[in-house]
């Protein structure tokens, strides 16, 4: 049955939902529990008990006369009629359920807080993409207004269903996140590192949101928690604060003495290059840091342990004192080792083909400069390291 939106000039192709048996018994079950004064409303109209007559029901519809006195069966030839809108009521309601990050989460998947049901539903009909992180979703309709989601790597935009590994069980996404496109574990699940090739071709909402949950975890709780005023963040100062054990030791590269040290950390760590979140932490309350924290749409709230870990890496070698070396190199030798660092900071390697010795990282380049310039230890220059290893 059609239920076009009364509020849009040019109205929506709302698909025909047949209203499911489900559906109407979960409108019978809240019936029940309804004072006989009370309504239980869906957009642009509402139901309730006939104060009137017994086992009968009422139907309210704004700008119309109350329809009264309806039979069991009277009520269920309205709510069919009405099928789009309470299909919409029973998925969140009844299949979604309690407020909170999955319910908010599907519902701004479909606009559900701000498009009208007939809206929705003609697009849902299309498909409606949402992207999160590196995924790709589309929520769909069925004929009976359920929700399905169809999840896959947004690199994976286009590709047949069937070229990629299909995966019923939302768990399964463990093994997914696991290693990246080579193989390699992935020690930050929001590393944008996500590898393609497969597909959660039909998830209900509960499944859909499990997924998501699985992938990126606690990253539509703190989403939601953002969306309500209610993220709590834990500053640098604050998080290394709690650091114990052999963590503590970032505590000392942390005196207070400036914050120059943090901007290198998130810069090196939570660009959008790195990390799919935004960072909303900064150095303590009072003092931002000075690089960007990223367009991510969820939101990192403290330092994660991998900022954690690489942290007390560096802080171990920043304590060290600076030396002064000398070298001898031409311009070009020093562009090139420049070249070199860009290169494996923005992991560029694999990009640089072999023939191409105009750039600085390229191998062969590499093997050039090592051959001519590293003596047999390994040393820049022949200089050693430490100048009590000089002979
Ligand atoms: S601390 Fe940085 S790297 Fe870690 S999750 Fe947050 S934004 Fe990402």
């Amino acid at each position: 049955m059609n239920d076009a939106d009364p509020t849009t000039a040019e109205e929506p192709v709302v698909p025909d939902i047949d209203l499911p048996s489900d559906a109407f018994d979960a409108v019978l079950d809240a019936l029940g529990d309804l004072a006989p004064d009370d309504r239980l409303r869906f957009e642009g109209f509402a139901v309730g008990r006939d104060p009137g007559a017994e086992d009968a029901y009422v139907l309210e519809t704004a700008g119309d006369d109350p329809r009264t006195g309806l039979s069991e069966r009277d009520l269920h030839a309205a709510l069919d009629d009405r099928a789009p809108r309470v299909t919409d009521w029973y998925v969140f309601e009844r299949v979604v359920g309690e407020f909170g990050p999955r319910r908010a989460f599907l519902r701004w998947i479909e606009d559900a807080d701000g498009a009208t049901v007939a809206t929705r539903y003609a697009a849902l009909a299309e498909g409606i993409e949402r992207a999160w992180g590196q995924l790709r979703i589309t929520a769909t309709v069925t004929d009976r207004g359920e929700r399905r989601y169809e999840v896959r790597h947004a690199d994976d935009a286009g590709v047949p269903r069937a070229e990629l590994t299909a995966h019923d069980d939302p768990l399964d996404a463990r093994d997914v996140v696991k290693l990246d496109e080579k193989g390699r574990y992935r020690p930050l699940k929001t590393a944008p590192t996500l590898h393609s090739g497969w597909v959660f071709p039909e998830l209900g909402p509960r499944d859909a949101y499990e997924l998501v949950e699985t992938v990126y975890p606690a990253t539509v709780a703190n989403w939601h928690r953002e969306r309500e005023g209610d993220l709590d963040v834990t500053h640098w100062r604050e998080a290394m604060a709690r650091q114990s054990g052999i963590y503590g030791v970032i505590k000392t590269w942390d005196r207070g003495e400036g914050y120059e040290h943090v901007n290198w950390v998130a810069e090196a760590c939570c660009d959008d290059s790195q990390c799919l979140k935004r960072r909303e932490w900064q150095y303590d309350d009072e003092t931002d840091l000075d690089v960007d924290g990223g367009d991510g749409l969820f939101p990192c709230r403290e330092p994660c342990s991998v900022v954690v870990s690489a942290a007390r890496r560096w802080t171990r070698l920043e304590s060290e004192q600076p030396r002064t070396y000398e070298f001898e190199l031409t311009p070009s030798e020093k562009e090139q080792l420049e070249a070199v660092v860009d290169a494996v900071a923005d992991g560029r390697i694999d990009e640089i083909r072999e023939a191409d010795t105009k750039e600085g990282a390229n191998r062969y380049r590499a093997r050039f400069l090592r051959a001519k310039l590293f003596d047999d230890a390994g040393n820049l220059g022949g200089v050693p390291t430490d100048p009590d290893d000089a002979e």
